[in-house]
């Protein structure tokens, strides 16, 4: 662990200065020297009056895989609210009394689409799930006006 410095709201020059004892804080570009910093003793942060230093994590812990179970389930919930969304876009898109509650409903389900696409993990470029699930879309290339093209460009860029 160790001290980083939120430029924006340092004031410069004062106690983190004075108080590091390994002179961590006194650097020419205003970061942190890493390799000064004595893994998070911490006295810079709780002397700056700025509240411009924290402490950061040297390693993050890797996040375990989602239960398959769970990716399926989500799986379900996206492609229901991806339904919905279109639903949603196709009634405000005839534009009766009801088209800006449409437009908000297939707003509100495009949302609730990501969020269940980044909880599967389909959003994270280097997860194995966004490689599987691009390699299922292409098993639907003969659909009329499917973006095949864009999906193989985006399994190329993920090799
Ligand atoms: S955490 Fe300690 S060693 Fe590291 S910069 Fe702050 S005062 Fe210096
Ligand atoms: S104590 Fe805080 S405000 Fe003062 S120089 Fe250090 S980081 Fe900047």
């Amino acid at each position: 662990m160790h001290a980083a410095r939120n430029i924006a709201l340092c004031t410069k020059d004062c106690l983190c200065l004075f108080i590091c004892p390994t002179g961590a804080t006194d650097t020419e570009n205003g970061q942190i020297d890493f390799a000064k910093c004595l893994d998070g003793c911490r006295l810079c942060v709780d002397a700056c009056p700025s509240h411009a230093l924290y402490l950061v994590f040297d390693r993050y812990p890797v996040k375990p895989d989602k239960d398959v179970a769970v990716v399926s389930a989500l799986d379900n919930l996206l492609e229901s609210k991806a339904k919905q969304e279109l639903i949603g876009a196709a009634l405000a898109h005839e534009g009766n009394g009801g088209a800006k509650l449409a437009k908000a409903i297939a707003h509100s389900d495009r949302v609730l689409a990501e969020d269940c696409a980044r909880e599967a993990r389909y959003m994270l470029p280097q997860s194995n799930q966004t490689r599987k699930l691009l390699t299922e879309l292409l098993g639907r290339r003969g659909d009329p006006g499917f973006p095949v093209e864009a999906i193989e460009q985006l399994l190329e860029l993920l090799h």
